[in-house]
């Protein structure tokens, strides 16, 4: 059982940022996590938070719901584009994530979740992100084998469980559905067998990006990513090459430095 984090003292805090985001502005952060470790369903090995000292599909109250919301009617929300769910580990591996998402959109900003698709299979995490505005669900491989080597998921986990889970999703939310793509030496050849599978999704935007933040893989380069790129012609892409970032002053450097470490 993992006590409630609090905000206080040494523990890390809820709410971090605003950071620049490329996909979303200036985002407000949510971390329903909260581990300096990292828990999450995935091991991804571009993860700029290193390694996952635990790897689990277990939901709990990581973090709890009162603590999440006190943190968000106190935050400057002035500075703001959105609230985005995202931290240190899977944010659907919180078993109260659909009530924070209501409680955020008391809030007059969208609010977004990044998921890393593990959980989508799940009616009840279907349904709780059916609450957000924009869900951006990760999608790194189109065949089992690319999908163990970059994802390194929790056991049960399949390609085909992500992509049934995402399949369902699609068909129930009537929100912007994004896909991001971390496009490395592994999967580059893939790219069109991901296209193809983006088109049976239906995704609203295709976030397409490589490893420009600190991280142990090395990121593609500017003409190896346009090579992606020319995979997803004609569809709605955007690529983080081409995007800007905005200029932030975050609430609490140290606090967003523990999700975003560049
Ligand atoms: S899903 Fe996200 S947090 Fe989890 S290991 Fe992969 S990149 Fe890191």
């Amino acid at each position: 059982m993992f006590p409630a984090q609090q905000g206080r003292g040494s523990l890390m805090k809820t709410i971090y940022g605003p950071v620049p985001s490329w996909r979303f502005g200036r985002s407000l952060g949510v971390d329903p996590i909260c581990r300096k470790g990292k828990i999450c369903s995935f091991d991804c090995t571009y993860c700029q938070l290193g390694r996952t000292r635990v790897k689990t599909t277990k939901r709990e109250e990581y973090v709890d719901l009162q603590n999440v919301e006190r943190g968000l009617a106190t935050a400057d929300k002035s500075t703001s584009d959105i609230i985005t769910f995202s931290g240190t580990g899977e944010p659907t591996l919180n078993s109260r994530i659909g009530e924070m998402i209501i409680s955020a959109k008391k809030y007059a900003l969208p609010v977004a979740v990044l998921t890393n698709s593990s959980m989508l299979h799940l009616p009840e995490v279907r349904s709780a992100l059916s609450k957000a505005d924009i869900v951006s669900a990760k999608l790194d491989a189109s065949d089992e084998r690319t999908f163990q080597e970059i994802n390194r998921p929790a056991n049960g986990i399949t390609l085909e469980s992500v992509l049934e889970g995402l399949m369902s999703f699609r068909k129930e939310f009537s929100g912007k559905l994004a896909l991001q793509m971390m496009f490395i030496e592994a999967n580059k050849e893939s790219a069109c067998a991901m296209a193809g599978i983006v088109r049976e999704i239906g995704a609203d935007e295709i976030q397409l990006d490589t490893p420009l933040r600190p991280s142990s893989v090395p990121p593609l380069k500017r003409e190896e990513m346009t090579g992606v790129e020319k995979e997803f012609s004609g569809m709605p892409f955007i690529s983080v090459y081409k995007s800007k970032r905005p200029d932030v002053a975050p609430l609490d450097n140290l606090e967003t430095r523990q999700r975003r470490p560049e």
